[in-house]
């Protein structure tokens, strides 16, 4: 077949104008890039080549080739791994397969700025060599494949690409960048060692580079190698020589990894530009073993709360890539963490159904899971946001006693929870074993703090004598859950309330009665029973109140018999007229709310209409000549102070405007 010129796909090319436009200010990437897909070609090859052995063909020993032409401006990274055919580089290097890419595209704003910051999160992959390169060549084929099918790519990394058949002996691909001119400091055999051996020394195969040697050099100043000598200069030697460690980060002992190279190698998996948290490298013996390198990012990526987005932790089979994503090493609701597990016992051959299965898998698990839960405890541990007053006025004299590493984790666990609290909430229900390090691991808004800083120890602490429960509320916002009427009394007696405003919260907490024997309980669920919280007389004032109260009950029962399950008097109002609240074992209307916009099935249960015996509006109600349609406004308007809208909004307006008038 001859040339032909195809179009990139439309976010391809979206993607293309950003790397461009944006990314220059980091224009190193494109070699961590490019490197780290020569390393996943070589790591398919050697997978693949477990059943194939011929896709060898004669070159056993998979390896990288970077080498550059200060002549013809270029330089060129080769691999001999699995290498594309036609069709593969017409679509891999065409198209956005990944559906997480191409929503990610899909969201970007078309504000550079802005824009580049969201790239930053996330790997631009083979297209980051446009940000130092104008013309890329890319010559491939495919291992097992004929020398005649092999293909040659070109694009300028605008609207098209060209692809056309080539002869190629070799197998594997090379990806050959044409410099633009203010890129051409890459040109130069110890910038780009530095950039290799920063971005890819954890790569466990070989990367080499030529050898050079001064010709006819002199020492013109002595003790200065690198600047002194003159003509001639440097010129290649033919010998290739490895310029990274080419030991596989994770095996290597502890203290032979410095803090750089472990931020470096997070960066490489992630594609995150920012450096994780904290991480936990750990070789467990035992009846399973295996080593593992756990990351805990600082910020969540995009895709989150995509339903398909997998574990970010890499299986590796004696140091052998085997998958990415690999969901079974680790549970849903820690799928914000990054690493690698290498296994010692799974055979190279498990597939993801094998793995379900496994009993070596649920021991690595088990143990992965609770390593991180460990992380996570310790910089709960180290984070001071809730430090009391009285410690910061000795304050020097405590810092003089914390050390350093202690000093670093400050503040990350707030950092940490506000990216992933949410989602480690969904723990409670998938993960029962753990449930009580979860809880302790939570953190809520409440009635005396605005930022998500109170732990259920931190609540129960403070709690007031002769209160029995854990008190929260669930709300969609945190201003809906700080203003709700339910909370009045609680306010009145200085009785803090936990502020519950994540989507999770309520299917989470149907997971947790309690926590370290203190129940929790909601203050919209069930009659408010403040057990000896209250005093006698106001024991005494409701129990008159709802005797004297009992006709005015029956009426309304009788007129919003539609809408509420029963009307009764409640203590928990003091500036409100009335509120909605749910039997105790109901679905709160917030939740269910939520299920019916989601267009889910929710349980239709009425709520429960309660009114303050004390509010004017209630005690005017017996007299009123308009008593049906005070009642339908009082119910009416309950549902409105909690974020919910009438079922008939036009009927409420009209019977405000009738009183109104
Ligand atoms: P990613 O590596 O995340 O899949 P890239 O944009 O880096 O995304 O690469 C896109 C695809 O192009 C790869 O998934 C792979 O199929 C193909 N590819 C890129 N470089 C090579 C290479 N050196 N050898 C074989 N295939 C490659
Ligand atoms: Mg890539």
């Amino acid at each position: 077949m001859s040339k032909q010129t195809l179009s990139f796909q439309a976010e391809v090319a979206q993607l293309l104008h950003l790397v461009t436009h944006s990314l220059y200010s980091n224009p190193e990437i494109f070699a961590r890039e490019l490197i780290s897909n020569a390393s996943d070609a070589c790591d398919k090859l050697r997978f693949e080549a477990l059943h194939r052995p011929e896709l060898y063909e004669d070159a056993p020993s998979l390896e990288v080739r970077v080498s550059f032409d200060t002549g013809a401006k270029t330089i060129t990274i080769t691999d001999n791994g699995i290498g594309m055919s036609e069709q593969e580089a017409i679509d891999h290097l065409g198209t956005i397969a990944k559906s997480g890419t191409k929503d990610f595209v899909g969201k970007l704003t078309g504000d550079q700025k802005q824009d580049a910051q969201l790239i930053g999160q996330f790997g631009v992959g083979f297209y980051s060599g446009f940000i130092v390169a104008d013309k890329i060549t890319v010559e491939s084929r495919r291992a097992g494949a004929a020398a005649s099918e092999g293909v040659r790519w070109v694009s300028g990394g605008t609207g098209d690409f060209e692809v056309e058949a080539i002869e190629r002996a070799a197998r594997g691909t090379s990806v050959t960048l044409h410099l633009r001119s203010d890129a051409e400091e890459y040109l130069n055999a110890w910038k780009l060692k530095s950039i290799i051996s920063k971005y890819s020394d954890h790569i466990s195969l070989p990367i080499l580079m030529e050898k050079e040697e001064w010709k006819d050099g002199e020492l013109i100043t002595p003790g200065d190698e690198n600047g002194g000598r003159q003509p001639g200069g440097m010129v290649k030697t033919g010998e290739w020589e490895p310029v990274n460690k080419a030991s596989a980060l994770w095996t290597r002992a502890k203290k032979d990894v410095t803090e750089e190279q472990y931020q470096a190698f997070y960066k490489a998996i992630s594609h995150d530009h920012e450096n994780p948290l904290t991480w936990a490298h750990n070789r467990v013996e035992g009846n399973t073993e295996y080593t593992q390198l756990l990351y805990i990012p600082a910020k969540a990526p995009f895709d989150l709360w995509n339903r398909d987005k997998k574990t970010g932790v890499k299986l590796y089979v004696k140091r052998v890539f085997i998958m990415d994503d690999a969901e079974a090493l680790l549970p849903g609701y820690l799928r914000f963490v990054k690493g690698v597990i290498d296994s010692a016992d799974l055979p190279l051959n498990v597939s993801r159904e094998l793995l379900q299965e496994s009993r070596d898998v649920k021991a690595i698990r088990e143990g992965s899971t609770k390593r991180v839960l460990s992380m996570l405890e310790d910089l709960a541990k180290h984070d001071k946001h809730d430090a009391p007053a009285a410690a910061a006025e000795g304050a020097d004299a405590v810092t003089d006693v914390v050390d350093a590493d202690d000093k670093a984790k400050e503040g990350k666990y707030s950092q940490f929870y506000a990216a992933f609290g949410a989602v480690l909430k969904e723990g409670l229900g998938e993960d029962f074993g753990n449930r009580e390090r979860l809880a302790k691991l939570l953190r809520f808004a409440s009635t005396s703090s605005d930022s998500a800083s109170v732990s259920f120890a931190d609540y129960k602490a403070r709690m007031k004598e002769g209160q029995d429960a854990i008190y929260y509320i669930t709300a969609d916002t945190l201003a809906a859950a700080k203003n709700s009427p339910q909370l009045e009394v609680f306010k009145k007696k200085g009785i803090e309330v936990l502020l519950m405003t994540d989507r999770v919260d309520e299917w989470a907490l149907n997971y947790l009665q309690e926590f370290d024997d203190t129940p929790l309980q909601s203050v919209a669920k069930g009659a408010v029973d403040l057990g000896k919280l209250q005093d006698e007389t106001e024991k005494k004032a409701a129990e008159e109140a709802a005797e004297a109260f009992k006709p005015l009950l029956e009426r309304l029962k009788e007129v919003l018999k539609d809408k509420a399950q029963d009307v009764r008097i409640t203590t928990r109002l003091v500036d409100s007229p009335a509120c909605l609240v749910v039997q105790d074992d109901g679905m709160s209307t917030q939740l269910a709310r939520m299920l019916k916009q989601a267009g889910q099935p929710a349980p239709e249960s009425k709520p429960v209409l309660e009114v303050n015996p004390e509010h004017p509006l209630v005690k005017k109600l017996e007299s009123s000549a308009h008593f049906d349609d005070l009642a339908h406004i009082v119910f009416d308007q309950a549902l409105l102070a909690e974020g919910g809208l009438p079922d008939d909004p036009a009927a409420y307006v009209r019977r405000v405007n009738a009183l109104l008038v």
